[in-house]
């Protein structure tokens, strides 16, 4: 789209105006990550799921306990929803964990709930990929920036009827998990942590791209349940997502989610994070 614009004398002073962060988080309440990390050197898994190519599967989590997301197989990225298993309204947001966060999750960053709660649901607590850091194209694994590949986008674009994209999958998935509707369960699905997946935007054009995922089997990415877990999550239809999603075209792995207990003395002090503490009466 073109629009009949003119620079000011003064643009290039405009654009060399430097950046401030909207939401410094050093007043954020501080995950006690030490206490998790003791945690989890002494847990267990209790429980393995397999989220089968172009699959997803549902597994529950309670507060206190580690879920554990391992690549096996082949290279495979995966799509991570997560809801209070008491009460599917508060799920994870995606958009409000970007803007704290960053584009892209690591150790020690944590996944948000949507109003009214906005509370950490799980907290990052290892990454085998955090050597990847950002490369020359502004990519990097686990990003917070996409959506979730469905249906719809495919239909508009390309005239497609695909079942198996990871929207499809997700609402499967927990429409077996809490025996809602399928319709009822796409209600609750949403936006996603893209798990394993390397993307970015082009610096050109602002462009969401992905690229082929450095994930190679045995690598691993670990949550502490800050609340009673829901989740779902999606072995994306994109397997490395070097090529295309959205079909039956691409190479495809499962993903392994294993849930881990440590011992009960190893969360002295630790409580669960209360609602947020706005008064809800949003003025007058
Ligand atoms: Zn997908």
């Amino acid at each position: 789209m073109t629009q009949d614009t003119h620079a000011p004398n003064d643009a290039e002073a405009r654009r060399a105006v430097p950046p401030v962060i909207c939401y410094p988080t050093d007043t954020l309440p501080a995950p006690n990550m030490a206490l998790y990390q003791a945690a989890l050197a002494q847990a267990e898994v209790i429980k393995t799921h397999i989220a089968p190519p172009r699959e997803a599967a549902a597994f529950h989590v309670s507060k206190g306990h580690f879920f554990r997301i391992l690549s096996v197989g082949g290279p495979q990225v995966g799509d991570l929803n997560l809801w209070n298993a008491q009460d599917l309204t508060e799920r994870f947001y995606s958009g409000k964990t970007r803007a704290l966060h960053g584009t892209h999750l690591t150790v020690g960053d944590r996944m948000w709930s949507s109003f009214p709660n906005m509370r950490p649901m799980a907290t990052i607590v290892q990454d085998s990929l955090a050597w990847y850091g950002i490369d020359r194209f502004g990519g990097s694994v686990h990003d917070v920036i996409g959506t979730r590949c469905d249906p719809y986008t495919g239909n508009l674009l390309a005239g497609s009827q695909y079942h198996h994209c990871c929207h499809s999958n997700l609402i499967r998935a927990l429409s077996d998990a809490t025996g809602l509707s399928k319709d009822l369960a796409e209600t609750h699905v949403h936006d996603v942590l893209n798990v394993f997946m390397c993307t970015g935007f082009t610096r050109d054009t602002g462009q969401y791209f992905m690229k082929a995922s450095p994930v190679r089997p045995g690598d691993t990415l670990t949550f502490f349940a800050e609340m009673d877990l829901l989740g779902a999550l999606s072995a994306c239809p994109g397997g490395d997502c070097s090529s295309e999603h959205s079909s039956d075209t691409a190479q495809c792995h499962p993903l392994q989610i294993e849930v881990l207990a440590p011992p009960n003395e190893a969360l002295q002090g630790w409580q669960p994070p209360a609602p947020n503490g706005y008064d809800r009466s949003h003025g007058r």
